[in-house]
């Protein structure tokens, strides 16, 4: 019986893509960057770039809940989902600890 070579459960990498400090995904990309690689079917060339207007928007929705709207109407603010303003949300928080 051979017992597997202890790994670290995530390691803190500079992101390949982004050039970011990360917990590693996955192939030394971050998350962010893991995902969009994955969902793109895993191309040699890495990860398409990050979407522009996803920062702004983000802003945008993040100015809109410090001014006091809920994640509902700050959402519907900038057009984008309640979801999505959830996930900009769960992802601020994620960077937050991350940087503590
Ligand atoms: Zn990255």
């Amino acid at each position: 019986m051979t017992t597997p070579t202890p790994r670290g459960q995530s390691r803190t990498i500079t992101c390949k893509h982004c050039r970011k400090p990360a917990e590693n995904a996955g192939h030394g990309y971050c998350s962010a960057d893991y995902q969009r690689w994955t969902d793109a079917g895993q191309p040699p060339e890495g990860p398409a770039p990050a979407r522009h207007g996803r920062d702004a928007r983000r802003n945008a929705y993040l100015a809109a809940r410090l001014r006091g709207l809920n994640v509902h109407d700050a959402a519907a603010a900038v057009n984008i989902s309640t979801r999505t303003g959830y996930r900009y949300e769960h992802a601020l928080a994620t960077q937050l600890k991350a940087t503590a």
